[in-house]
């Protein structure tokens, strides 16, 4: 089969690959009915992560049920499927509460930019959709497995509700898809923060009813000023640097919250802020599993279209012009034709 390795920084490849096989009796493999690039790939791309041997890509994927180990139950061979990045057993204590992404079995996905996936704990990770989708649906179910299930849980840690005033740091997929949760959740008032038209079109789109250009202390103090003084009530984090991090700090009111969902990389909160800033800081890799079911429901009743994050789509064999497009910011989110 055909799928995408990193070798190094900026080198993706398109290679043949084995064929997966079950390895274990919980485990199934999927054949991908779509595959895309994320924001988080484009860290190892871009040489924030070191690659230290090649890497199969990809950890966004629904498809069809190819193959199931004897003991999965839940999930049958030729069903439609969604996954998350983390697959959980969704049976224990950490499970239970909500925090698949903390399961105590968990395992990291990779290597579903590609024909074929193995999934382990086929039972707990996979959510089967109602039927097999219209390929319009495609997308939208693609978006559920990571940047909508991550922008929901980034909405959902910063405590959005009705009437609340919302921020979101990060006009990537994430970010946008977390102005759609954040309407959804009921919130008054969504400033977005952006300085790209095409980007601000679609959070406005997404429900942003304001669009702040300015950024770091500057872009807060905006928050402030269009807020009397005091912040928003939840502010949502989709960038992952030390600036994104304190411009969401600085944004939010005393007693609000931060959702933080952004891949962390040498973010460092002073003590002192931290101290005087009186936010509630909540967040992590999101534990996508809990809000699939939900954000499937939505979807299959065409009541959201997060799909329309992808704004590229080429086929799996020009996945290294999908990366250099998402890296050159050309491109908000690249979808792969498998
Ligand atoms: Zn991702
Ligand atoms: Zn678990």
């Amino acid at each position: 089969m055909r799928g995408v390795v990193m070798h190094g920084a900026g080198d993706v490849r398109v290679e043949d690959l084995p064929m997966p096989t079950l390895q274990e009796p919980t485990d199934a493999i999927i054949r991908l009915a779509a595959a895309c690039v994320c924001g988080s790939d484009l860290w190892p791309y871009r040489g924030a992560d070191e690659i230290r041997r090649p890497r199969p890509m990809g950890h966004e994927y629904v498809g069809v049920v190819e193959e199931v180990g004897s003991a999965v139950s839940e999930v049958k061979v030729g069903d439609f499927v969604v996954g998350s990045f983390i697959a959980s057993d969704n049976t224990c204590e950490i499970c239970r509460s909500g925090y698949q992404s903390a399961c105590v079995q968990r395992v990291g996905m990779t290597g579903s930019q590609a024909e074929y996936l193995p999934v382990p704990l086929a039972d707990g990770t996979l959510v089967t959709t109602p039927g097999q989708p219209a390929a319009e649906l495609v997308p939208s179910l693609l978006a559920a497995s990571d940047v909508l299930g991550t922008g929901w849980f980034a909405a959902a840690a910063a405590q959005v509700a009705p009437g609340r005033t919302v921020a979101v740091v990060g006009d990537g997929a994430v970010g946008l898809l977390g102005v759609l949760a954040a309407r959804e959740m009921g919130a008054e008032r969504i400033i977005a923060f952006s300085r790209h038209a095409d980007r601000q079109a679609l959070a406005r789109e997404f429900g942003a009813t304001d669009i702040v250009t300015e950024r770091g202390d500057e872009g807060a103090a905006v928050v402030k000023e269009m807020t009397g003084g005091l912040g928003a009530h939840s502010v949502i984090e989709a960038v992952g640097t030390q600036e994104a991090m304190l411009q969401a700090i600085a944004s939010t009111r005393a007693g609000g919250h931060v959702g933080f969902v952004g891949v962390s990389h040498d973010v460092e909160i002073p003590g002192n802020l931290l101290f005087g800033s009186h936010v509630h800081l909540h967040g992590g890799p999101a534990p996508v599993r809990a809000y699939l079911p939900e954000l499937i429901d939505l979807i299959w009743n065409r009541h959201i279209d997060p799909g329309k994050v992808f704004d590229l789509e080429v086929p799996l064999e020009d996945a290294a012009e999908a990366y250099r497009a998402m890296d050159e910011r050309r491109a908000i989110k690249a979808l792969l034709r498998v």
